[in-house]
């Protein structure tokens, strides 16, 4: 089952540990008795939109209060909690399950931030990728976005959800933060979702709850400074950095909210509507903000924003580490532009690999700056390659948001679109020929080619759902 789909068992209260009862009557006093009993009802679920795919009803939907603004992050309640895993509107990148106090990143970003303007932004723990397609979704068209991972198994689904959510400006690597260095005053922003011992979503999650103890709260607390250590120097003089987790401990929250004041930041208080019932929570003269599952309908999440007030001699781009890539050729050029939309918002490289890549105009010095300095990393549009005289397109490209519209396509019904998640060949009423775009309500799927009747299904093999479709085919 995939995870996404997982029901959100309800947590026992009996099950928690004293300890970390003990903790959170201190910290709530005579909210503990609400906070303990909504832990025993289910989690509520929430989604948030692709703006650049706004195919989604949302008719009759509860939006999350904090992403609520028409503007490009937008948030909504579910009923309940449908298999996501067989909508192809899911696969497809139309929206994101995220739990809804995670969302008030936009909020935190919004105040903090001149989102107008181009900004490097580093996701620096971010896979699975619900921080980053968030991200990717508020930032202007000319702003980077970097997802770091820095654990390898972690990397592919991250890889996918951007993929599916078809941002081009988005570049993905797998690095221990502490091997950055190499990028030093190069980010505006640096945002650190941090692992940590996840009390906030005992409700969500029961095994967090068998996985708690005071020792791994230390150990989560010493390995969040290290990180923060490695990210301080990341950041431009001025930069914002946004520290999140989604615990309620001090060891995890506020120890290191001083940390960072004690390290060259200055903290930056944000201002929520009192309706949204969010805890202001101060160490010193600098605060953060606690969600609670029974004040917010959401789980339990920490978010704190500072400004770096400490100078960084950044990183120079260097032309000379550009050598590995090339630029396309005139005819091949001319290729490649058929596939895009906007071809003139790009330019166009070959890897040594044969990758040909997409980057956008006036981001290029940046794209190939980053494609040196990290080891393992993806584009947001890696397009395909050359084979011969023929291009063959890639997955990403089809789920990009960037993909000519006028391609060939074919519309799939639910049942054909859930045949193509099983990596099924279609056998179809008309003889087609060649590539085309499966699609569903629309939105592109991925590619199939054409051979007759029959269409072959180009579904990368490990996208492949391993769900039974049958029920609703
Ligand atoms: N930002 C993600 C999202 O919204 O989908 C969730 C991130 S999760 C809370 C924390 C991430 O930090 C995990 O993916 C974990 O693998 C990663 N991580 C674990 N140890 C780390 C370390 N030492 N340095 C950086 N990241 C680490």
């Amino acid at each position: 089952m995939n995870a996404y789909d997982l029901h959100s068992a309800a947590g026992s209260p009996a099950d928690l540990p004293s300890a970390f009862r003990d903790q959170m009557q201190a910290q709530l006093g005579p909210e503990f008795a609400d906070f303990q009993q909504i832990l025993s009802t289910p989690a509520p679920v929430s989604i948030r939109l692709n703006p650049r795919k706004p195919v989604y009803d949302t008719t009759n939907l509860n939006p999350v209060p904090w992403c609520n603004d028409q503007g490009p992050v937008q948030g909504f309640y579910l009923a309940e909690r449908p298999s996501f895993t067989l909508d192809p509107l899911f696969q497809a990148g139309a929206y994101y399950v995220q739990e809804a106090s995670s969302m008030l990143l936009y909020e935190a970003l919004g105040q903090s931030v001149n989102l107008n303007r181009p900004l490097r932004v580093l996701d620096l723990c971010a896979a699975p990728g619900g921080k980053s397609t968030l991200l990717a979704s508020a930032l202007s068209a000319d702003s980077l976005l970097v997802c770091n991972e820095v654990i390898r198994s972690r990397v592919s689904v991250l890889r996918e959800n951007l993929e599916k959510w078809g941002y081009a400006n988005v570049v993905v690597s797998n690095h221990d933060p502490e091997e950055m260095g190499n990028l030093a005053g190069f980010f505006d922003v640096v945002v650190i979702d941090a692992p940590c011992s996840g009390e906030g979503l005992f409700r969500k999650d029961p095994d967090a709850i068998q996985e708690w103890s005071e020792a791994n709260v230390q150990l989560c607390s010493a390995r969040q400074k290290r990180i923060l250590d490695a990210a301080i120097p990341l950041l431009d003089e001025r930069g914002i950095l946004i520290y999140s987790t989604c615990t309620y401990n001090d060891s995890e929250n506020l120890d290191n909210v001083r940390y960072l004041t004690e390290n060259g930041f200055r903290n930056r208080p944000l201002i929520f509507p009192p309706e949204w019932q969010i805890v202001d929570k101060y160490v010193d003269n600098s605060v953060g903000y606690q969600c609670y599952p029974h004040r917010v309908q959401g789980e339990g999440f920490f978010i704190s924003v500072f400004q770096k007030m400490s100078f960084t001699a950044a990183v120079k781009l260097d032309a000379r580490t550009f050598r590995s890539i090339r630029a396309l050729r005139p005819r091949e050029t001319t290729t490649a532009m058929k596939w895009l939309e906007n071809p003139a918002s790009f330019s166009f490289w070959e890897k040594p690999n044969g990758d040909v890549m997409a980057l956008p105009k006036g981001l290029e010095k940046t794209f190939l700056f980053l494609d040196s300095a990290f080891r393992n990393k993806g584009f947001g549009l890696e397009m395909g390659q050359f084979k011969g005289q023929d291009f063959i397109p890639s997955h990403a490209l089809a789920l990009s948001t960037e993909i000519n519209r006028q391609l060939p396509a074919i519309e799939l019904s639910k049942e054909n679109a859930l045949r193509y998640f099983k990596k099924e060949n279609l056998v179809l009423d008309e003889p087609l020929k060649g590539w085309l775009l499966a699609r569903y309500n629309g939105l592109n799927l991925g590619w199939v080619k054409g051979v007759g009747n029959r269409v072959n299904n180009y579904l990368p093999k490990d996208w492949r759902i391993r769900m039974d479709i049958k029920e609703y085919v």
